[in-house]
This record gives C-alpha cells, structure tokens and sequence, in this order.
C-alpha cells in the first residue's frame, strides 16, 4: 500500500466546518459520514480521524495524527510537542480577562491576590507571571463565566467572541490575553514520504487563501 497521511479534525464544534470546506476547497473529495471516526478520501493519499478538540495535540505528538486542525488555544494550553506549520484564519477567538459588571477595575493589578476561574490555567498562568501579578487560578472545565455569581471566583479568563455570553452574566470583558485561530499542526518527525504529502497540501491550502485575498 502506498504511503497515506492521516489528518485529526475536531468531529463537532466551532472548528468542524471550516476545516471540512478547507479540506474540500483543496480538491480532496472524501465521505464524512455522521458519526465516522475514520474516513478515507478518494483522490488524495489522506485519510480523516474525527476527534474531539482537545484530544488532537496529544494523538499529533503521539504520531497516531500525522497532522492536525486545532484552535491556537488548545494547541498552546495542552503544550504537546507538535509543530505550527500553518495557520489558517479562521475559529479567530480571544481569549479574555472578564470580572463582574459593578466592578471599578481600573488595570491588571487591581487582580493581585484574586481569584480567577479558567479552562485555560496554562496560558493564564503564563499571562500572569510575565506581568507580575500573583493571583489564585481555579481551574474548571465547563461554565466558568458563571463563577463569580455563584461567589467561587471573583474574575474569570475564557474566550470571548461576541461578549453577548459575559453580558448575560453580568461581567465585563477587562484584558484581551491571547488571540487564536485554527492552526495546522504536525508530528515532529514525519516520515520523507508523509513529508511530501503534507507540503502538496500546504501548497494546496496556500492556494486555497491566495484566491481569497
Ligand atoms: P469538543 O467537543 O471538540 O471538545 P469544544 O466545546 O471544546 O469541542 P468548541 O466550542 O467547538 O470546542 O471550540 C473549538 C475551538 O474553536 C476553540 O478551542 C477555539 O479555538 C475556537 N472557538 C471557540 N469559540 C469560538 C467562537 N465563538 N468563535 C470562533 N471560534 C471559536
Ligand atoms: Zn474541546
């Protein structure tokens, strides 16, 4: 059998339809069928792993992925050694610092000796301590803008798009800390063969943004 890559892509959520209408838009015709964890594509040496988000880092580094489609976020908040080969513009999020709405917050180390709630304890931790501020970080994974309503935390850091979500909890977007898009990201040792099936789809993809520019 002829060499093939294997391509990780979030099964359901805010990544699957962009990276689905990228992989078509390349000219690769696969059948993604409901509820597929694996699909071949017809015309091109790929085939398609559908996973959750936040597992694509980890099966990339591990080389079950050769490659893979994930949000800048998760790729830096689960630090897998994988490796950014492009980025693709689009799942463009921020990710933010918000305390409640009342709140006479004035700069970032009104935050000293708070406590935050996140599901990004990483990439929050990193923020903090380049700007010197020590602060309690509670992780959770779901619902964390509901933290300071309920008295856990007295400021959360999650991502925000539109605002409307923080508004109907009654808090305040303060500090952009990180800004993400889908990237395409690799296993650090690709076979040669692999290698040459991944640049033809870079070059593909390079293509795809050109004559959207
Ligand atoms: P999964 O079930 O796969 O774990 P999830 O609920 O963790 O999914 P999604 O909400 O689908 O994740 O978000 C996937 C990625 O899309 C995020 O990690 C982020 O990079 C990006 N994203 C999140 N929210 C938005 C948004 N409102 N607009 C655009 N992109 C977003
Ligand atoms: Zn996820």
């Amino acid at each position: 059998m002829s060499e093939m890559i294997r391509i990780a892509i979030q099964k359901s959520g805010r990544l699957s339809e962009d990276s689905l209408n990228l992989i078509r838009e390349c000219g690769i015709q696969f059948n993604n069928g409901t509820g597929k964890l694996k699909s071949e594509a017809a015309n091109f040496p790929a085939e398609f792993l559908s996973l959750r988000d936040d597992d694509i880092p980890g099966y990339v580094a591990d080389g079950v992925a050769d490659i893979g489609i994930v949000g800048e976020n998760v790729l830096i908040e689960t630090h897998q050694k994988v490796d950014l080969v492009h980025r693709l513009g689009f799942s463009k999020c921020r990710l933010s610092l918000a305390v409640p709405r009342g709140d006479d917050y004035r700069q970032l180390t009104d935050l000293h000796q708070k406590r935050i709630a996140t599901s990004y304890p990483r990439i929050l931790s990193n923020f903090l301590q380049e700007h010197k501020i020590e602060a309690d970080i509670h992780e959770i994974s779901g619902s964390v803008e509901i933290a300071p309503s309920i008295g856990l935390t007295d400021a959360i850091c999650d991502i925000v798009s539109s605002g409307s979500t923080l508004m109907s909890n009654g808090l305040k977007e303060v500090e952009v800390i990180f800004r993400s898009e889908a990237v395409l990201i690799a296993h650090p040792n690709l076979s040669p063969a692999r290698q040459q099936i991944l640049d033809k789809l870079i070059f593909r993809i390079k293509s795809v943004q050109a004559a959207k520019n």
